[in-house]
């Protein structure tokens, strides 16, 4: 039995009343108050003509009144439009335009921007109490499986940022599958990634579903998680494999009893089996790391706990997941060679919105003439069934001809004493066309970038060798931490073909 978002939530409301809901920076929003709020605000925008088929767009950052606005938005049917605060103001213009909403939430740190994008109402999220004023609690308006859910723009990592469009159908699906988190109705969810994240959002809203509480964090800091985590008994947490790096460098780590843990989940770019390993041994409770898009289609776990020799790979299909390789001509490979990776389940985008030729080039059609989304990522199915993910193609190093993969040489780097951080580029090179270069983030200042260099080079086949190392003092990172690797190579390529 599919669930639906907004009778899901009112049943909540009902069976949780004085238990926390959300738990942010200003203070502690029970069941009660939170379901009542929810169907007022969505009283407020049915009054105003909005419901199924409309957007609703937003810019803040995450607290207990974005996540009620959110699920006002679910609750009168209309489709929620969180827009991406990291992006450039020219970025948000236009994603405004794209997506059509009028109705633009925002809070202080975000009210000069929001100004600019052409919505003709504004309303900040502190004050929403007051913009709601005497509207009626309604009841959740009744919504299909076509009407949409939520659209999400791409991180942008690779380039232009796409509108993603999710329908009912497709998020129904996925808060069906999420009893994998084992988040139940006891579970304490730690969110501090923005709410524009399509993981942030999914963790967001499997956690209402489940009637847990979640604990919300406007900007991630390694010892205020590490507070929270211990005040409010956190069961599990949602977080990118950068603040897993942050918090094991974190001195004060073992001070905080996080012995409430069950459960961590990780997404959106590597998580190194290194860390996995630091993160296993420090921190109770098991860890999930999750591969997949924002289009969704692929979808794979990986359970640490449960499978210590994989800690490599991105784990295994999720059940109702197909997903195959493909080569340059999209021919399926055999089982076991290395090619892009396809997938299809149940919960996939309907299409980029306003864009049926960015979404033709994302779909595969297999020779049976199913649709499967295209990921863009090279990656190898071991003989357990493992995916082992490479590089995104885009990414890819071909040096002389061979195709060298980035996370090869990375998975190297970060075994070296003196790696804190690490990516590598391709950089132009006359003899092989491409060569890769390792950025490396030093964990001391005597650190010998030749030595490090040579270590990993008598690590690698002759063909993957890394031609140097250069020290940086940090590496760009998106605001859901993917390494911004495009930026990375841009100064290496200028005036190059
Ligand atoms: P854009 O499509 O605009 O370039 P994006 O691909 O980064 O942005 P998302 O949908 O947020 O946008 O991210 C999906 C991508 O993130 C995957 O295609 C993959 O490259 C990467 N990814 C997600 N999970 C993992 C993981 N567990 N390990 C490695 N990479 C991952
Ligand atoms: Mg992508």
């Amino acid at each position: 039995e599919l669930v639906r978002f907004g009778p899901r939530m009112k049943e909540n409301a009902e069976v949780h009343g004085s238990k926390p809901c959300v738990i942010d920076e200003i203070g502690t929003m029970s069941w009660a108050e939170f379901g009542d709020l929810v169907a007022r605000i969505a009283g407020r925008l049915r009054s105003m003509g909005i419901g199924p088929g409309s957007m609703v767009a937003s810019l803040a950052e995450n607290s207990a009144n974005n996540v009620a606005m959110y699920a006002g938005v679910l609750y009168a049917g209309a489709c929620m439009v969180p827009l991406p605060f990291s992006a450039t103001e020219a970025a948000l213009v236009k994603e405004r335009a794209d997506c059509g909403a009028t109705l633009l939430f925002t809070t202080h740190q975000f009210r000069a921007t929001a100004e600019k994008l052409g919505a003709s109402e504004i309303v900040d999220l502190a004050e929403i109490e007051a913009w709601v004023g005497d509207a009626p609690a309604i009841d959740p308006v009744p919504v299909t499986d076509d009407d949409l859910f939520d659209m999400i723009y791409s991180s942008g990592t690779t380039g232009t940022p796409k509108g993603i469009v999710h329908d009912h159908r497709f998020r129904s699906r996925q808060f069906s599958r999420t009893s994998a988190y084992g988040l139940e109705a006891d579970g304490v969810l730690m969110l501090s990634t923005p709410l524009y994240s399509n993981t942030t959002l999914v963790a967001a809203i499997a956690g209402l579903v489940r009637g847990a509480t979640l604990v919300t964090m406007a900007r991630f800091d390694t010892v205020r998680f590490l507070e929270l985590s211990e005040r409010h008994r956190a069961t599990h947490a949602m977080l990118v494999p950068v603040q897993y790096m942050r918090l094991m460098d974190e001195p004060r780590f073992d001070e905080f009893d996080l012995s409430s843990y069950q459960c961590k989940m990780s997404t959106s770019a590597p998580l190194p089996g290194v860390l996995i390993a630091q993160c296993m041994e420090r921190w109770p409770g098991n860890i999930l790391e999750f591969y997949g898009m924002t289009e969704g289609g692929p979808a794979t776990v990986l359970d640490c706990a449960a499978h210590p020799d994989k800690w490599d790979t991105v784990g295994q299909p999720q059940p109702g997941a197909d997903m195959r390789v493909i080569d340059e001509e999209g021919n399926e490979l055999p089982y076991g060679a290395y090619g892009e990776v396809v997938g299809r389940s149940g919960s996939m985008m309907p299409g980029y919105h306003n864009n049926p030729e960015k979404t033709r080039e994302a779909t595969w059609v297999s020779p049976e003439g199913d649709h499967f989304v295209r990921t863009g990522d090279m990656g190898r199915f071991d003989e357990d069934g493992f995916l082992h993910l490479l590089d995104r193609k885009k990414d890819m190093i071909i040096s002389g001809g061979f195709n060298i993969y980035a996370a090869d040489l990375e998975a190297v780097l970060r075994k070296h004493p003196d790696v804190a951080d690490v990516a590598v580029i391709a950089i132009p090179s006359r003899e092989w066309g491409e060569t890769p270069l390792g950025l490396v983030v030093p964990r001391r200042p005597e650190a010998d970038a030749e030595a490090i260099r040579d270590w990993t080079n008598d690590q690698l086949g002759k063909t993957q060798r890394l031609s140097r190392i250069e020290f940086r003092q940090d590496l760009p990172r998106s605001e859901i931490g993917k390494i911004l690797k495009r930026e990375l190579r841009a100064p290496y390529w200028e005036g190059q073909p």
